[in-house]
């Protein structure tokens, strides 16, 4: 059966890594629709836009070409043409995302490329929004989550085998500020859908939680 996955969940909770995994292992695409979120951000801080506008931003996403495409065996993320998939995860565009997420126009405008790129269906999605607004239809719908810390360890962890200097404790202060801007946002706010599936992944390894989905998409 071809299925419409969705997972969500907070900031670090290892829904990219295990998204991708699943949807290799499915023949699937994946979709993250945080990489839309990061480049219209990147977008907005190379630019000088204030993120405190909502028109200059509602604007900017409107004229903006963000797209998800596969190289070779990588997703790549496309803005303008231009490929931005490693600088969309740099520390200054975590720490803003989420003031030009919480913006609805530009939201209205992503939310509806995401539909676009679910319609032939076999997709995994993973964002915040995904099993509530996005794709509410959608067949599978996860939420994973890891305690606090644990996250901010992940979090820490790869940013330092990609060579930064970070600090654990102001991680984790980054995780809170972004998870609570996700959850008090007005529109489409970060909260478990009703009909999701909770997957605690705090004592569980990546390997256990891409089977642990897979056998409740099985079912
Ligand atoms: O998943 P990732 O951490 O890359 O997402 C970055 C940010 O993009 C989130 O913190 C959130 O503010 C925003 N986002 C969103 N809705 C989504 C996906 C991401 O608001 N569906």
């Amino acid at each position: 059966k071809e299925l419409v996955i969705a997972i969500d969940g907070p900031a670090g909770a290892g829904k990219s890594t295990v998204a991708r995994i699943i949807a290799d292992k499915l023949g699937y695409v994946y979709i993250d629709t945080g990489a839309m979120y990061r480049a219209l951000t990147l977008k907005a801080l190379n630019n000088n836009i204030a993120l405190e506008s909502e028109k200059e931003l509602s604007k900017l996403a409107h004229n903006t070409d963000i797209r998800l495409a596969k190289q070779g065996e990588n997703n790549i993320v496309l803005l303008d043409n231009k490929n931005v998939t490693t600088e969309i995860r740099s520390n200054q565009v975590s720490n803003n995302v989420s003031l030009v997420a919480k913006v609805a126009q530009v939201r209205e405008e992503m939310v509806s490329l995401q539909r676009q790129m679910a319609k032939s269906g076999k997709v995994v999605m993973d964002g915040r929004d995904i099993g509530t607004v996005v794709l509410p239809n959608a067949d599978v719908k996860i939420f994973l989550t890891a305690s606090v810390e644990e996250r901010s360890e992940r979090r820490y962890q790869e940013l330092i085998s990609k060579g930064e200097e970070v600090d654990l404790e102001q991680i984790k202060t980054e995780i809170i500020r972004r998870d609570e801007i996700d959850q008090n946002r007005e529109v489409s706010p970060l909260v478990e859908a009703e009909d999701a599936i909770r997957v605690d992944t705090t004592k569980l390894d990546i390997n256990q939680v891409v089977q642990n989905i897979i056998s409740i998409c099985q079912e």
